[in-house]
């Protein structure tokens, strides 16, 4: 391919998607994936609810859908264990390597560490330059100065059980374990009875990530539940951000006119981290518009992401109260608060889609940070440190 329409950098979530729509809804478009790794994907377990997808994007991620449940759980001090009766589903990355590897055959270049990056064109660590209409950057999240950050941060350990569990369906939070340094929860997916993946994971102000300790809590909370672990069979980690404030305008000026796509365009949901149903929206616009000449493209996928970013304020105000108003060991609290909330708000707020209705009942009731705190962390608007 001597210069395709597209250069897709990293082979992650954002760009299989990309890939995987333009394969399905643009073959016309001829394009190549830059990959550092040696698969699509990498380590990772990625989970969402059903209501997360839209028409258009529901079937891009279908093929590479490994585990699906009819409910899921959460465990907080207070409520106690609270079924939700709605799905749960969950792509491990070596099933969206499987799914996406045939399909891309030539159109995918693995061990390519890109060290320079224009517009339209890259450069390799090996010295090659390839050229292209345009280069969509997906190499996962870059630190900005124009944003401040809380950070999720997670270490799983995929074991195999002795004996089978009896589990319904994935736990997503268990915060009955100590809150220490933030709010901290263990995650519970049942691949199959005797197989399970648990994770521990912290709410916390620095990105470090002690991945010893967390796999350590990750044993301990086994051993309390009575789960015999006969091996472990696979580890994952992570440390996802969290947005608190940001000038979004300053943001995708950085870019320079690289189209970007994934954690690095800013596309994930604010309070959580979770970039599969952002990555899967983007993917179907990018499949959907003709003008993919750098320009137009940066010019879309930007007027996208801003108006994502702005629709997502109101996550970005939760998460100041959480980081900025609650001490580390109550922010349980707000997340207790938020459970006790009827399943639809729920899925809602998971779809990135809660209403004005929504809004005012997540913020309602005995709030579990001081008043004169979670006032002026809702009000903030700007990076922790610029004039308000
Ligand atoms: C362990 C873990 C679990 C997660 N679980 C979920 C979940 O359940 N649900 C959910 O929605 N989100 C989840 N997330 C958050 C988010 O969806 C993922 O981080 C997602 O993979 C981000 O997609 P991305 O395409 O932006 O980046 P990535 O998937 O990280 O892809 C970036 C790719 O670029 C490549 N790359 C980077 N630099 C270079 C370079 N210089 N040259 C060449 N290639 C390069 C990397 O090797 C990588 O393959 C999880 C994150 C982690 C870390």
């Amino acid at each position: 391919m001597s210069r395709p329409d597209l250069l897709l950098l990293g082979a992650g979530l954002a760009s299989g998607l990309i890939a995987q729509a333009l394969t399905e809804h643009r073959p016309e478009v001829s394009f190549l994936v830059l990959e550092r790794g040696p698969s699509i994907g990498g380590n990772h377990t990625w989970c969402f609810h059903p209501d997360d997808l839209g028409q258009a994007e529901a079937p891009l991620i279908e093929p590479a859908v490994g585990h699906r449940w009819p409910v899921h759980s959460v465990i907080f001090p207070n409520l106690g264990h609270r079924q939700i009766d709605a799905g749960y589903l969950c792509v491990p990355s070596e099933r969206f390597h499987a799914a996406l590897a045939p399909r891309l055959r030539d159109r995918i270049r693995f061990g390519a560490e890109i060290v320079e990056v224009t517009p339209t064109s890259v450069r390799l660590a090996s010295g090659e330059v390839l050229e292209a209409g345009a280069v969509i950057d997906a190499r996962g999240a870059a630190p900005s100065p124009h944003v401040s950050l809380g950070f999720q941060k997670f270490c799983g350990l995929e074991v195999q059980l002795d004996e089978p569990l009896a589990l319904d369906g994935p736990v997503i939070m268990d915060a009955t374990v100590p809150q220490e340094g933030g709010f901290r929860f263990v995650y519970t997916l049942p691949f199959a009875p005797d197989r399970v993946l648990i994770e521990a994971t912290s709410y916390a102000n620095s990105p470090q990530l002690p991945a010893e300790t967390f796999a350590s809590d990750v044993l301990a909370y086994a051993k309390a539940k009575g789960w015999k672990v006969a091996k472990v069979i696979r580890e994952e980690k992570g440390v996802l951000p969290i947005t608190l404030a940001g000038d979004v305008q300053a943001f995708w000026e950085e870019a320079r006119g690289v189209p970007r796509a994934g954690l690095r365009a800013g596309l994930f949901h604010q309070a959580t981290g979770y970039s599969l149903p952002e990555a899967a929206r983007l993917a179907a616009l990018i499949a959907r518009t003709r003008d993919l000449s750098a320009p137009a493209l940066f010019a879309t996928i930007r007027e996208h992401a801003i108006r994502r970013w702005r629709d997502q304020g109101f996550y970005r105000a939760i998460n100041r109260m959480l980081f900025l108003a609650a001490e580390p060991e109550r922010r349980v609290q707000v997340f207790g608060h938020f459970y006790r909330l009827p399943a639809p708000l729920i899925a809602r707020f998971y779809a990135g889609q809660s209403t004005a209705f929504d809004k005012v009942r997540i913020l309602s009731g005995k709030p579990p940070v001081p008043i004169p705190h979670a006032v002026g962390a809702l009000a903030r608007r700007h990076p922790i440190g610029a004039p308000a």
